[in-house]
């Protein structure tokens, strides 16, 4: 899987260009390649002609690039006060892909400045929308306790552990409800 680092300040972001150097282009041209990714999934390749004259094709994954391009939106548009989030138009998954897809579309953060911005978060069983929606700075709080998705009726709760060094690791765990779908990876049980 490729990766996407995605700046919603780009102002001087990417230092490391002063020293790297880079050409800089205009994107003429985007093409999807409905199997295009190493894994069959679709992939996106832009065309761009460099100030040198150079024709350069670059790809990222179709995924990637709308869950890219929806952050640079949301950023811009929280900015403004403004939220032109919807949930996810796609019905409950069948397969992995449509999980993944309807996962990050459903994925989301709304509000401006540390202390409001709220993380929305799809179910982890289904990815239907707004299964947790919490201000940021008390995910850790509100996640730690159970939530019942209303679509599946899975509900799951996420432990957290620290670890010498300041890492916090967490982990999922399904609370009650139906097994999960075999596509994902094993949610270990525990009692609400
Ligand atoms: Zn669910």
């Amino acid at each position: 899987m490729p990766r996407l680092d995605i700046q919603l300040d780009g102002d001087g972001c990417w230092p490391d260009l002063r020293e790297k150097g880079f050409r800089a282009g205009v994107i003429e041209g985007v093409a999807l390649l409905a199997h295009g990714m190493q894994s069959g999934a679709p992939s996106v390749t832009f065309r761009a002609t460099l100030d040198d004259g150079t024709i350069a094709l670059v790809e990222t994954s179709l995924v990637l690039l709308e869950s890219g391009v929806r952050a640079l939106r949301n950023g811009f548009d929280a900015r403004r006060g403004v939220d032109s989030w919807t949930p996810s138009k796609l019905g409950s998954p069948t397969t992995k892909e449509e999980y993944e897809q309807r996962f990050h579309e459903n994925t989301h953060a709304s509000g401006f400045g540390f202390e409001n911005v709220q993380q929305h978060t799809p179910c982890p069983f289904c990815a239907a929308p707004e299964w947790l929606v919490v201000k940021l700075i008390e995910l850790e709080t509100q996640s730690s306790k159970e939530t019942i998705c209303q679509e599946c009726g899975r509900g799951a709760k996420t432990i957290y552990t620290r670890e010498p060094g300041g890492v916090t690791r967490f982990e999922i765990v399904q609370t009650r409800g139906g097994d999960a779908p075999p596509w994902l990876p094993t949610i270990r049980r525990v009692e609400p």
